[in-house]
């Protein structure tokens, strides 16, 4: 039993720009140094989900989804055996395209942005860390993530840094700052998919403190591709397992250090 747990959603608007891969390999990290670790997948296109092992997510009797729509509806949600999926070392709560007519259900329901955090509530206490897979979209349902979070890391492309999304995701955030959770905080922004030759560190960091000024973090590690990381989601495995010594699977272990450390 964990004395306090974080909450972290990882958000981005932009679809493909690592927020499953990172939610996969920084709870593998943190669960191999000895964590408790809950992912939440919280994108109806399931993608965690089926790296977790599950090919189909659709015939899967409890799911995020059915949990949202017991605490839309007040009922009780059901015991955490019929819904927490387990590979030895992390748990899952998964998802299945379902989660997308929640979207439609908030509409009339009171306090609606509140949905995800009062399931969590009654979860959170077994973890050390709670980590949510967003999906690509500002929608009410990562509303929802934000709101039920401690923190928020936004991961990058190199390329989607000097185009215009990323101000409309901070402005989000500090929306759900002022009205909704004034305790989250943005961790920092990870790029992911670097590809060194064409850009360097220094242009990205200068790019958005002109930006931003030196409030917003970016992490010192930075992700670098490698086609390795499809094939270790075609074997439902985090890069970190699949492949430990791959550039990646580096990458993603400093990052974790690096995160712990904040
Ligand atoms: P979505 O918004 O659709 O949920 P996402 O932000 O979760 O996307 P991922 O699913 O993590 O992004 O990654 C998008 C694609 O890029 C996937 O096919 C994934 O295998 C690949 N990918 C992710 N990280 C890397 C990397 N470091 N090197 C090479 N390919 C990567
Ligand atoms: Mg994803």
């Amino acid at each position: 039993m964990s004395s306090s747990c974080k909450i972290i959603a990882i958000a981005n608007q932009k679809g493909g720009v690592g927020k499953t891969t990172t939610a996969q390999n920084l709870s593998y990290s943190l669960a191999e140094n000895g964590k408790k670790v809950l992912l939440v997948d919280f994108d109806p296109q399931s993608n965690l989900t089926m790296c977790f092992g599950v090919d189909k997510p659709d015939e899967l009797k409890t799911t995020i989804y059915h949990l949202m729509m017991a605490a839309i509806e007040e009922e009780n949600l059901p015991g955490k055996s019929e819904y927490i999926i387990s590979n030895g070392s992390i748990d899952l709560i998964p998802c299945s395209i379902e989660l997308s007519a929640v979207e439609v259900n908030l509409v009339n329901t009171m306090s609606r942005e509140n949905i995800l955090r009062s399931v969590l509530e009654s979860v959170k206490q077994d973890y050390d860390y709670v980590i949510i897979d967003c999906m690509p979209s500002l929608g009410m349902l990562t509303i929802n993530a934000l709101t039920a979070s401690d923190s928020v890391l936004i991961t990058a492309t190199p390329e989607y840094l000097s185009a215009k999304g990323l101000e409309l995701l901070l402005r989000t955030i500090i929306r759900v700052k002022k009205k909704l959770n004034p305790k989250i905080v943005i961790d920092g922004i990870l790029i992911t998919m670097f590809k060194e030759r064409t850009i360097i560190s220094r242009e990205i960091l200068s790019l958005i403190e002109d930006a931003y000024g030196k409030s917003l973090k970016v992490f010192d590690s930075k992700i670098p591709s490698s086609v390795k990381v499809g094939e270790a989601n075609f074997n439902s495995k985090s890069i970190i397992e699949y492949k430990p010594d791959n550039k990646v699977a580096l990458a993603y272990n400093d990052f974790a250090k690096e995160f712990v450390a904040l």
